[in-house]
C-alpha cells in the first residue's frame, strides 16, 4: 500500500474504533447534518441514531452519525471532525454537559445550529434548540409507582427503600432525582419509607455514565452495610441498565425466592431486556419515552432552523443552561409495568410480542 492509501485505511480505523462513523450518500437537499450520540453500549441511543437519520433522510439531508463511547474527550473530537467535514447543522446528545463550550463555538463561528438532543448541553449560549421529555416527571413517575406499590397512600409502612440516581454529569440527572424526591421525601420525612444506608442526597447516589455495574457494587455495599437483618422494599432505579445491576446484586443476596421476594425496582428507557425483565416478574416498572418522537421533533427543529423558520416548542421557562433559557419541546413519558405493556408497547409498535417472548 501506498503511504497515502495506508494513511486513509488508518484513518477510517480511528473512526471506526473511536465509536464508529455512518454515512449515507442517499440524497443531496440540505447537505449534511452530523448527529453524535453518546453511547452504543445502551439500545436507546443505538435507536435515537437510527431514527434521527431516518427522519432527517425523509427530509432530504445526508447524514454522519457518530457514537462517542461514553468518553468526553472522543465526542469532543467528533463534533470537531463534524465540522471541518462542513455539516450543515448538528444534534447533539451530550456524555458531559460542561465538556462542549468550545467545539461549539466553533460550530457557532461557522453558522452551524446545533440542537441538544434529549440533553440539555450547559454553560453556552451556542445550543439553539432542546429536544427531549418531561424529566421531572420522569422521576415523579417512578416515584410516584413505589409509593402506590407499596400501599403508601393506604398507611401502609414503613418500608426500607434505596436510592440511585444517574450520570453526575448528565443534566437529566438531578431532573430525574429531584422529580422523585418531590414525591418521596414527605415519606421519608414521616419514616412510613426509611433509608438504612443513610445515602439520600443526590450527591451520594449518582452512578457515574450511568454504569450498571457501579450500581451493582453500590447494591451489594449497601446490602452489606445495612441489611444484615431487614430486607429492602423498594429501590428508586433512574436506567434499566442500572435496574440490571440492582437486581444481580439482590439475586446473589438471596432476593427472588417466596420468603424473600424481590423490591419494587423501577427504570426508564422500557429496553429489551427490561421489559422482559418485566415480563418474569423481577423488574417491577420502567418509564417508556417513545424514542421515535423525540427523533422526529429533533429533525424538524434542525430542518426549520435552516429553513430560516421557527421550531415548534412548548417551554420556553425550564431550561436554563446557565448562558440562556434554551426553548425547548419536551414529549410525555409513560409508566409501564406487566400490566400496561401490551398496551403500550405492543399496541404502540415498540416491539412486537415475539421479540418480548423470545
Ligand atoms: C436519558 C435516559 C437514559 C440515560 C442513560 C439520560 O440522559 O434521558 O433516557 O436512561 O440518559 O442513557
Amino acid at each position: 500500500a501506498t503511504a497515502a492509501s495506508l494513511a486513509l485505511t488508518l484513518t477510517a480505523c480511528g473512526q471506526n474504533s473511536s465509536g464508529g462513523s455512518k454515512e449515507d450518500k442517499g440524497s443531496t437537499k440540505g447537505g449534511t447534518i452530523g448527529i453524535a450520540m453518546p453511547t452504543k453500549s445502551s439500545e436507546r441511543w443505538i435507536s435515537d441514531g437510527n431514527n434521527v437519520v431516518k427522519n432527517l433522510q425523509a427530509k432530504g439531508y445526508k447524514t454522519k452519525l457518530v457514537y462517542g463511547e461514553d468518553n468526553p474527550d472522543t465526542q469532543v473530537s467528533q463534533i470537531e471532525n463534524l465540522i471541518t467535514q462542513g455539516v450543515k447543522g448538528l444534534i447533539v446528545a451530550a456524555i458531559d454537559n460542561k465538556s462542549l463550550n468550545n467545539v461549539l463555538q466553533e460550530a457557532a463561528d461557522q453558522n452551524i445550529p446545533v440542537i441538544a438532543y434529549d440533553r440539555l448541553i450547559l454553560g453556552t449560549k451556542n445550543v439553539d434548540y432542546y429536544a427531549s421529555f418531561d424529566n421531572t416527571k420522569v422521576g415523579e413517575l417512578q416515584a410516584t409507582y413505589i409509593v402506590d406499590k407499596l400501599g403508601l397512600k393506604n398507611g401502609k409502612g414503613p418500608f426500607n427503600i434505596e436510592l440511585f440516581a444517574g450520570s453526575n454529569d448528565d443534566n437529566n440527572t438531578k431532573y430525574f432525582f429531584n422529580g422523585a424526591m418531590s414525591v418521596l421525601k414527605p415519606y421519608i420525612d414521616s419514616k412510613k419509607l426509611v433509608v438504612r444506608s443513610g445515602q439520600t442526597a443526590l450527591n451520594k447516589v449518582t452512578t457515574l455514565r450511568w454504569d450498571g455495574a457501579t450500581a451493582q457494587k453500590r447494591m451489594d455495599d449497601i446490602l452489606t452495610s445495612s441489611y444484615k437483618t431487614g430486607r429492602v422494599d423498594a429501590v428508586l432505579s433512574p436506567y434499566d441498565g442500572i435496574s440490571i445491576g440492582i437486581l444481580s446484586s439482590l439475586k446473589s443476596d438471596g432476593y427472588g425466592s417466596k420468603s424473600k421476594p424481590l423490591p419494587v425496582v423501577t427504570g426508564q428507557d422500557a429496553e429489551l431486556a427490561s421489559v422482559k425483565s418485566i415480563i418474569a416478574g423481577e423488574q417491577t416498572q420502567t418509564v417508556y419515552k417513545d424514542t421515535r418522537k423525540l427523533a422526529e421533533v429533533a429533525a424538524s427543529m434542525v430542518d426549520d432552523v435552516l429553513n430560516k423558520k421557527k421550531p415548534q416548542v412548548n417551554d420556553t421557562k425550564t431550561y436554563d443552561n446557565g448562558a440562556k433559557v434554551v426553548p425547548s419541546y419536551l414529549l410525555q413519558p409513560v409508566s409501564v409495568d406487566k400490566t400496561n405493556y401490551e398496551d403500550v408497547l405492543v399496541k404502540g409498535g415498540y416491539y412486537t410480542d415475539a421479540e418480548l417472548k423470545k
